[in-house]
Order: C-alpha cells, then sequence, then structure tokens
C-alpha cells in the first residue's frame, strides 16, 4: 500500500515563498500569529490571544530586529516548558504526525507500536520510545534533553553529529538557539541501511551529508516516504551556504541521491511537504 495523504489535511500549493521579516511590531506579531494561531489559542483559559500580544509588545520592544526572532523563540520555548501552551500536531497519513514549532522546522510523530519521534523541535506530549534526530542543528533538537527525561526514550543520530549533541558544539548554532537548550547524551549511533522496524514500517537509515556531515534521513521503500531533515527543504529552498560543517558540494550529491531514490512523499525540516515532485505547505 502506497502512502496517500489524510483526506482531512488542508494543503495549498506553493506559489512563491514567503518570508516574512520583522520589520516592524505589526510585522511581528503577523509572524507569530503565521507561526500559529494554534500557538496562540493554545493557550485559552489561561491567556488569550491579546494577553500573548500584549506580552510579546511588552517583551520585545526593545530589542534589535536581528534578535528578535531568537527572542520569540525563546519566549514561546518557555511557554512549551512551562505548559502555557501546546503545540498540536496535524495528522498528515496514516500514523504520521507534524509538529510545526516555533522556529519553523517540522517534528514527525510515528504513532505505531513503536512510537518514534524525528527530530525534537517541539515539547511532543505523547508517549515517546525512540527520538531520530536528523542532524545537530539546534532547531532540531531544542526539546531533546526534556523529552528525553521525560520518556526515557532511546537517541538515535548520525555518528558524525553524535559529539556535537552531547557537547552542544559550535556545529549546534547555539548562539542562534534559546540560551538554556541542554547537552543530551546520545544512545545509539546509526548508519547506511540500518532498518528501524515497527508493525506499519520498516525505516531505513540513509546518510545524507552536506547540510551537516553528520545528517540522517529516514525512508520507508515500501512506502516511498522520505523524512529528509534539511538534506532536502520543503519548497525547493536549498538555501546559502551558511553551516559550520557539512559541505555545499556533499548537500548537492545527496540532492542528487534522494532525486535518484525519487521519493513519492518526502517530509522535511522546514518549510513544507513535497508529494510527487510538488510542493506543498500544511496549512
Ligand atoms: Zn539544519
Amino acid at each position: 500500500m502506497k502512502f496517500k495523504l489524510k483526506d482531512s489535511v488542508r494543503i495549498r500549493e506553493e506559489n512563491e515563498d514567503k518570508i516574512i521579516l520583522f520589520d516592524t511590531e505589526t510585522e511581528l506579531l503577523h509572524e507569530v500569529n503565521g507561526i500559529g494561531y494554534d500557538i496562540i489559542k493554545l493557550c485559552n483559559g489561561k491567556n488569550t490571544k491579546k494577553d500573548i500580544e500584549n506580552i510579546l509588545i511588552s517583551e520585545f520592544k526593545e530589542i534589535k530586529q536581528d534578535d528578535i526572532k531568537n527572542d520569540i523563540t525563546n519566549f514561546i520555548r518557555q511557554l512549551e516548558l512551562n505548559n502555557l501552551i501546546e503545540i498540536i500536531p496535524v495528522e498528515i497519513a496514516d500514523k504520521i504526525y507534524l509538529y510545526g514549532s516555533e522556529l519553523g522546522s517540522f517534528t514527525y510523530y510515528i504513532d505505531d507500536d513503536k512510537k518514534i519521534l524525528i527530530d525534537a523541535g517541539v515539547l511532543v506530549k505523547k508517549p515517546i520510545d525512540m527520538i531520530i534526530v536528523t542532524h545537530c542543528h539546534f532547531d532540531h533538537i531544542l526539546f531533546l534533553n526534556e523529552l528525553k527525561k521525560m520518556n526515557g526514550c532511546e537517541i538515535i543520530c548520525g555518528e558524525k553529529d553524535k559529539r556535537d549533541i552531547e557537547e552542544l558544539t559550535e556545529k549546534v548554532m547555539v548562539n542562534l538557539s534559546p540560551k538554556n537548550i541542554v547537552p543530551t547524551k546520545v544512545d545509539t549511533v546509526v548508519k547506511n541501511g540500518d532498518v528501524i522496524k515497527t508493525n506499519n514500517f520498516t525505516f531505513s537509515i540513509l546518510e545524507t551529508p552536506g547540510h551537516t556531515d553528520g545528517s540522517i534521513s529516514v525512508y520507508d521503500k515500501h512506502k516511498s516516504i522520505l523524512f529528509s531533515g534539511d538534506a532536502w527543504f520543503g519548497g525547493d529552498n536549498q538555501g546559502k551556504w551558511i553551516y559550520l560543517s557539512g559541505s555545499e558540494k556533499q548537500s548537492k550529491d545527496t540532492l542528487n541521491i534522494l532525486k535518484k531514490i525519487n521519493p513519492k512523499c518526502i517530509f522535511p525540516g522546514h518549510w513544507g511537504i513535497i508529494i510527487s515532485n510538488r510542493n506543498y505547505r500544511i496549512q
């Protein structure tokens, strides 16, 4: 049986990239709303949308434009940690849930006999047996420590990103992240061809270096689904080379290999999902 998108998922085809910059307070709020009215309505009963807006306005009034996004991240992370908000996932396919984080990175939850999280950009409030970290960047490990503590789950990553996750090296780019991100011990290092089986999925690990040199992707050949991390961004946003490991050439080589595999569904770490080579945003 091939992958099918849930009928209930509302998607729109992508025409252009919409990257919102924060020039004014109004735009700042717009972006927060863009990150998700869901986030704001989560504060139901404790904080109204207006309350959150007021907090943000007073919180960020004096902050430099360049710092705003990071501080929003920190602010929302604190709301998550204090249980004032909870990111609500979208079931995008049978047993597959997508959480859009406040940083825009995607976290996926596989709700099978084994509960698997792919990346940890959100404080997921469901049982977790295993977290597969696609790479060491801060927006993918934001809640790794908290989730491990809550669930006692196994943490898995590619060999060349292990030390970075455990020691929060400069590769993690913590300078761009909330200050209180916590280093976490990795339990298992995986390599090309390692298989993780659940009742309904057979996930193969692909080493997909380039974005970072230890980047991995998770591939179910039978279902033709690829969780690509940042090895293949949604919306063809391959971006400018700014990273502290990997290389642009390696990244392009990896992308060519993944394009040859040609998965029907690609669930990336950012921006949108790709189905049959078309880009979609989850609404
Ligand atoms: Zn990344």
